[in-house]
């Protein structure tokens, strides 16, 4: 079965995220149902990972995305943990510098991505500019609008350059967030994370989600799809994020490259 094609959003294809169970847990029944199947993964990834890095012809990039306590950080810690550092970054996007802002929106985007035989994770991204921009009217709507197509051409290049692009949208539910939330406060270890702006964000639930579903219908293409993750049980998004890694590199039918020098007539002294 491949799973990335039943994740995957058609290019063309208008999403609506209320037809999409935030939920649903496919075949596995429970937690300890999947977690042989994602130990397999996390061991898969890291062999292809080796793979990309001797060959150096692909570029892996990820994209999470997701509304907060969507489970972006969690994804990271878990999915990648199998994956070796030496070839494998996050880069978290924030709200934008004074100089950054100076800058075209893909700036501080573009001079980040990976290069080929790495693998680059971004926590948040340039889709922050047609999410986050546009519900609270950061820059004019002439300004976001042209960006959908300004994202897809950049894409389209960085594909057209060897990059893999793997773009996971992190589908949660509005009770789900409000019970992370709720849990966060009750943590310390993870009452440090939030910010008094997450409750109020909560408020604009409706406009996010507009906007998702803006950014999934039509930036979704062959070289760059988004992949809608259903994300309220960690333990099935965890799984589901690591299967669509592993079919896509195992897609790339990767091969160590060949030595330039004969074995044979090696001699180790
Ligand atoms: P955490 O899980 O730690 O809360 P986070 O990604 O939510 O992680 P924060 O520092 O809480 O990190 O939030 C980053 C904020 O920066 C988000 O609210 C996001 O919407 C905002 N942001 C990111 N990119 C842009 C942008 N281009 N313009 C405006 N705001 C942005
Ligand atoms: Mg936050």
């Amino acid at each position: 079965m491949q799973w990335s094609k039943h994740f995957r959003v058609k290019p063309g294809q208008a999403v609506r995220l209320a037809d999409r169970d935030t939920a649903w847990t496919g075949d596995f029944k429970n937690k300890d149902d999947a977690r042989d199947a994602l130990s397999a993964n996390i061991a898969r990834m890291a062999e292809l990972q080796n793979l990309l890095y001797a060959q150096r012809k692909h570029a892996l990039l990820i994209v999470l995305q997701g509304m907060d306590a969507s489970g972006k950080d969690g994804t990271i810690r878990h999915v990648m943990s199998g994956l070796n550092p030496q070839s494998c970054y996050v880069r978290s996007f924030k709200e934008p510098t004074p100089e950054e802002l100076g800058h075209d929106f893909l700036w501080r985007v573009h001079r980040v991505v990976p290069g080929r035989g790495e693998i680059g994770i971004f926590n948040r991204s340039h889709y922050e500019d047609v999410l986050v921009v546009r519900v609270h009217d950061l820059v004019p709507r002439r300004i976001w609008e042209q960006r959908y197509d300004q994202i897809k051409a950049f894409e389209k290049i960085l594909a057209a350059n060897d990059t893999v692009i793997l773009k996971f949208y992190l589908h949660t539910s509005r009770g789900e967030q409000r019970a992370r939330l709720q849990e966060r406060l009750k943590d310390p270890a993870k009452r440090w994370k939030v910010a008094p702006g997450d409750f109020t964000e909560r408020k604009f639930w409706t406009a996010y989600q507009q906007a998702y579903e803006e950014a999934l219908t039509r930036c979704s293409t062959p070289a760059a799809p988004w992949f809608v993750i259903p994300a309220d049980h960690k333990w099935f998004r965890n799984w589901a994020v690591s299967q669509v890694i592993v079919e896509t590199l195992a897609g790339l039918k990767m091969k160590y490259p060949t030595p330039k020098f004969n074995r044979a007539k090696i001699h180790i002294p």
